[in-house]
């Protein structure tokens, strides 16, 4: 089975990946839902991502592995005890939050001037948390290894300008309310951003 689907299956089971429809909370309509989160609360999960995206990097030097909070923080821990297991001994895994929405290192994080990172998110959307994490890390004299991330929901269409390592491209389709398909088939509407589980 291509990694691909292998992954989707898990997904699926795990109902991080939802089909049907949905109300999303940007107001689209669209035929699928993906919350990342629900595939990551299973240790053994993150594990396998943490080391499918981490191998892809183990012949690059990092000193530090930075996702954005707080979607990232989850993978980019798997990863990094990936790469620590494996050969990367000393490396730090550390993760940015917003400060008056500005992206910033809180808690005592820092990065030194050389220092090599990886940058981590669970999902590219349209990966502008991504965009201020590096330029925060290139800020701080950082250069970038490279992006490794579990979904990119753009098609493949986002480009950082180093290289970019997803396990999973999605190619969701979106409809305003007036143009929804599903809508026009009377098909009901879910909100998962709202459900109770
Ligand atoms: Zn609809």
């Amino acid at each position: 089975m291509e990694l691909q689907d292998k992954l989707l299956k898990i997904f699926r089971e795990t109902n991080a990946l939802l089909s049907g429809h949905f109300a999303l909370t940007s107001g689209f309509h669209s035929d699928s839902y993906f919350q990342c989160a629900l595939v990551l609360q299973d240790p053994k999960y993150a594990r396998l991502l943490g080391e499918l995206i981490g191998e892809r990097f183990l012949n690059e030097e990092i000193d530090a592995v930075i996702a954005p909070a707080i979607g990232g923080i989850v993978i980019a821990c798997a990863i990094g005890d990936y790469l620590d297991q494996k050969n990367k001994k000393g490396l730090r895994v550390i993760f940015t939050e917003r400060v008056d929405d500005k992206m910033a290192l809180r808690r005592g994080f820092s990065i030194k001037k050389g220092e090599k990172v990886l940058v981590v998110e669970d999902v590219i959307t349209t990966g502008g948390s991504i965009k201020e994490v590096i330029e925060l890390a290139k800020n701080g004299g950082a250069k970038i290894v490279g992006v490794g991330s579990i979904v990119d929901r753009s098609g493949g269409k986002v480009d950082f300008g180093v290289r970019k390592e997803v396990l999973v491209t999605l190619d969701v389709k979106k409809f305003t309310q007036a143009e929804c398909p599903l809508c026009k088939k009377g098909i009901p509407v879910d909100k998962p951003g709202s459900r109770k589980k």
